[in-house]
C-alpha cells in the first residue's frame, strides 16, 4: 500500500514527525484541525477577560476538543505509524496555560486551583468554577432571630402564596450570613455546619457560637475578619473569622455555657450544694433524636440572679439538649428529677461555647 500524502497546517505538522508524507498547507485547509487552530488567539482573549472578574492565585485548564478532531489524528498516526508525539489537544491546553500564565502572571496549579475553566474548542463555550471557601467563625444573636432557615409550615418549602419564598418570614442566622457573605466574595451558595443549635428566642452572648461555613464558586477570596449584620431583631455579630485550608474532616465537639429561665423559680432554693453535686458527679443519659442513647456530664450548676429574674448557668457538654436536662423528657438524671418536682425551661441562652478541638 502506498503512503498517503496528508495536507496539515503548519502547527498540526510540527506534532508529527514524517515530513515526507505530509504537505503543509493553509490552517482552514489542514486535515486534522480544519481551521480550528485558528480560534485559539481569540479564545485565549475570552479566558483572560473573564478570569479577570475572579480573584485566584492558582488555576487550571480542562479541555473539551471535538472527537472527530482527535479522531482524524488517530488516524492520521496509524497509518504513518506515528508514536508517543504529543496530542492536539494536549497541545492546545499547553498553548492555553502558557498565555494565561503570562497575560494573568497567575500559576498554574493542576492539584488543586483557585479557578479552573473549562474550555470547549468545538463550541466555543468558556465555563468557569472555583474552589470552595471553607471559613470558621463565630456568631452572636439577639433574640427572635432562629438558627437555621426554617420551611413554610404551610407548603414546606416548595413554595406557596402565604410565603412566596418556601421559607418561614422569620429572620434567621443561616440566611443573613449566607447573603452577607455572598456579597463579601460573589457566591450564591453557603452551607454551615452548625456547632450546636439553641432556640430562636436564645440571645447568644459574645464571643459567639462557632460555625464552619462553605462558599461555594466565590468570585472573591477574602472575608473580613469581623463584621455585623442587621437582623430586623437587633444586630449579629460574626468574629474570628478564619480561612481553612480545607473542607474540616470532623467537626469539633465543645462544652457550653448557658443561663436558663426556670419555672417555677421559688423551687430552685431546693438546689443546694449536695444536689448540684450529684449531677456533676454523675454520667447524664438521654436519647437523641436519633433514638441513640448519649452520654453526657454536666460540669456547673449556679443559681443567678439576673434583674428581678432567678436563672441557673450551668456549663455542660454540647449536644446535651438544655430544656430536656430541666424537664427531664428521656433525661435521666435531669433537674426535675434530683429535685422531685417538674420544672420548666422558658428561656436559655448562650454564654459561652469552647470547642473541643478548634477545626
Ligand atoms: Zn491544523
Ligand atoms: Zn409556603
Amino acid at each position: 500500500m502506498e503512503d498517503r500524502e496528508f495536507s496539515l497546517c503548519n502547527v498540526c505538522s510540527k506534532r508529527q514527525s514524517e515530513e515526507n508524507v505530509i504537505r503543509v498547507v493553509s490552517t482552514r485547509q489542514c486535515f486534522i484541525c480544519r481551521g480550528m487552530l485558528l480560534r485559539l488567539p481569540n479564545v485565549e482573549r475570552r479566558i483572560v477577560n473573564l478570569m479577570g472578574r475572579y480573584e485566584f492565585e492558582t488555576f487550571s485548564v480542562g479541555m473539551v476538543v471535538p472527537a472527530e478532531v482527535q479522531e482524524r489524528e488517530d488516524q492520521l498516526r496509524s497509518e504513518l505509524k506515528i508514536r508517543g508525539m504529543e496530542t492536539i489537544k494536549s497541545q492546545i491546553a499547553r498553548d492555553i496555560i502558557a498565555s494565561l500564565e503570562s497575560k494573568t502572571r497567575k500559576k498554574l496549579d493542576r492539584k488543586n486551583p483557585d479557578l479552573t475553566v473549562l474550555v470547549d474548542m468545538g463550541q466555543g463555550g468558556l465555563l468557569v468554577t472555583t474552589k470552595s471557601l471553607f471559613l470558621s467563625a463565630r456568631y452572636t444573636k439577639p433574640s427572635g432571630v432562629s438558627q437555621k432557615i426554617e420551611l413554610c409550615q404551610n407548603c414546606s418549602g416548595r413554595g406557596c402564596d402565604k410565603c412566596r419564598s418556601g421559607r418561614h418570614d422569620r429572620p434567621s442566622i443561616e440566611e443573613i450570613l449566607g447573603k452577607k457573605l455572598g456579597n463579601v466574595v460573589g457566591s450564591s451558595k453557603a452551607k454551615f455546619t452548625w456547632i450546636g443549635s439553641e432556640d430562636e428566642e436564645s440571645v447568644v452572648y459574645p464571643p459567639g457560637r462557632p460555625f464552619i461555613v462553605e462558599v461555594k464558586n466565590p468570585r472573591r477570596r477574602h472575608v473580613p475578619s469581623r463584621f455585623r449584620v442587621t437582623t430586623g431583631k437587633g444586630m449579629a455579630e460574626v468574629t474570628a473569622v478564619r480561612l481553612l485550608k480545607e473542607r474540616p474532616a470532623t467537626i469539633p465537639s465543645f462544652v457550653f455555657k448557658t443561663r436558663v429561665f426556670i419555672e417555677p423559680v421559688e423551687r430552685l432554693d431546693r438546689l443546694d450544694t449536695s444536689i448540684i453535686r450529684r449531677i456533676t458527679r454523675t454520667t447524664i443519659r438521654y436519647r437523641n433524636n436519633k433514638g441513640k442513647d448519649v452520654a453526657k456530664r454536666v460540669y456547673s450548676i449556679r443559681v443567678k440572679k439576673v434583674g428581678k429574674l432567678a436563672a441557673v448557668e450551668i456549663k455542660l457538654d454540647g449536644g446535651l439538649p438544655v430544656k430536656r436536662f430541666i424537664s427531664g423528657e428521656s433525661v435521666s438524671p435531669s433537674l426535675s428529677e434530683v429535685l422531685g418536682i417538674q420544672l420548666e425551661c422558658k428561656k436559655f441562652d448562650i454564654l459561652r461555647v469552647w470547642e473541643s478541638v478548634p477545626p
